[in-house]
């Protein structure tokens, strides 16, 4: 009877993101959550689900973990809120940008804090105009990212976001994006079109995330990285998945072994637990930026910094170092990937599997844009099975992307790799 009433309560008032409107108001939401532990999840109707995606690639120690709730409850208690604008500050804000320091490679040692990744794509891309702005060069705003990327949803991030998609729902793209196929001379061609003085900054993420688990091919960063210093093109790493430790490292590009003038973040800082995200800038651009802007930096959220999401995220990273989970990122992401290999092995439509840490994919032959989607069925068929997993489904591609929390342990992927083979063969 609750279970009913909340259905419709969420139909008749419920906006859901990323949603069909039309099929949430014919079936109501598929379903309604009250708890999870671990890599599991419980909803209403008493079904405990692995959520191998950590729910949106972020609840990445898991579900459940009481300190993060106690530490929140501590902060709120004291002080739940205030600002941080201007010249005002508080001990969680400080403490979480000098932590984030001590995580991020090179000299990436200053953050802006923002709710999430589109605030914080959003504040990369007026920041990096605001610098060049700076440096004499107004004209430098163009911003290149690349196909099959997803950066977010606010102006600025969803006119990055390569994924056709999510253009059409406004078609109020802004202007002065433009974007690439993942080569390095499709990157050449369009800076030498542009003109490098027009261009303000690269964006990219390490590892594609919601474009479909997409791995970078060999030497690429190294090769965008070198094109982007000799062309004064500002690199922004869109680490809002990869950040924090799923892929098996501090940050995605280390995998690669770059460093990036700019990083966003958001989702795995906090595992989820609160909303927080934030732009965390190379002391270069933090003394250029400081050095020469006369007034104010006219950017900032009221949550920016918000006390207890950052006392959150403190605790949030506390544990990802103290249990070190890195590591069984590691381990785990090896299992996977063998898992994923071994379900290759055995089913013939298996076109391509791939993985780095504990963020993989498996590839379905789709033969062609005209044929149904095989994804979204084999999500059906590991859902009666007990497992939430996610079909990514456009441009002619039928792939299940996996992001299981850094806490699963090797019996659960075992069996988190036999329900999608079962699956997939049904
Ligand atoms: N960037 C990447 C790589 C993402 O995966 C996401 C969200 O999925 C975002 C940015 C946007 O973050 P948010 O949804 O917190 O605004």
């Amino acid at each position: 009877q609750l279970k009913e009433e909340l259905t419709e309560l969420d139909k008749k008032h419920f906006i859901h993101p990323t949603s069909n409107m039309k099929q949430l108001q014919e079936e109501g939401p598929s379903f309604i959550f009250t708890e999870g532990d671990g890599i599991y999840l419980k909803d209403m109707e008493g079904r405990t689900l692995m959520d191998s995606l950590s729910s949106l690639w972020n609840v990445n120690i898991g579900h459940g973990r009481k300190e993060l709730g106690e530490a929140a409850k501590a902060q709120m208690e004291k002080l739940a809120f205030t600002s941080t604008f201007s010249n005002w500050s508080h001990e969680p804000a400080i403490r979480l940008a000098a932590e984030v320091a001590k995580w991020t490679p090179g000299d990436l040692n200053a953050t802006f804090f923002t709710s999430g990744g589109s605030e914080a794509n959003d504040t990369a891309f007026k920041t990096v105009r605001h610098y060049w702005k700076l440096k004499g060069h107004p004209e430098k705003k163009k911003i290149i990212s690349r196909k099959k990327s997803y950066h977010g949803v606010a102006m600025g991030s969803t006119s990055a976001t390569g994924i056709p998609e999510f253009h059409t729902f406004t078609e109020s793209i802004a202007p002065d994006f433009y974007y690439v196929d993942s080569t390095i001379e499709s990157l050449k061609e369009l800076i030498e079109k542009e003109g490098a003085d027009s261009i303000a900054a690269f964006i990219s993420e390490p590892v594609q995330g919601s474009g479909g688990v997409n791995l970078p091919s060999e030497g690429y960063f190294e090769e965008v990285r070198k094109i982007c210093d000799k062309h004064h093109i500002l690199l922004i790493s869109d680490e809002v998945i990869c950040g924090f430790g799923r892929t098996g490292t501090h940050f995605g590009m280390e995998n690669f072994g770059i460093i990036p003038d700019i990083i966003t973040m958001a989702k795995g800082v906090t595992s989820g637990y609160a909303p927080l995200g934030g732009m965390i800038i190379s002391e270069k651009l933090h003394q250029e930026i400081y050095e020469k802007a006369e007034g104010n930096f006219w950017h900032g959220y009221t949550y920016s910094g918000h006390p207890t999401a950052a006392a959150v995220a403190l605790k949030n990273l506390e544990i990802i170092k103290n249990e070190n989970l890195i590591d069984n990122v590691n381990r785990m992401g090896e299992e996977m990937l063998k898992g994923f290999k071994w379900i290759q092995e055995q089913n013939k439509q298996v076109i391509d599997v791939r993985g780095i840490g504990l963020l993989g994919a498996i590839s379905i032959d789709r033969k062609s844009a005209d044929v149904a989607p095989v994804g979204p069925k084999v999500v059906a068929e590991a859902l009666k099975r007990g497992l939430i997993c996610r079909s990514v489904v456009y441009d002619g591609q039928d792939t299940l992307a996996f992001a299981p929390p850094f806490v699963i342990n090797k019996k659960q992927m075992d069996e988190m790799i036999t329900i999608v083979d079962e699956s997939i063969r049904a």
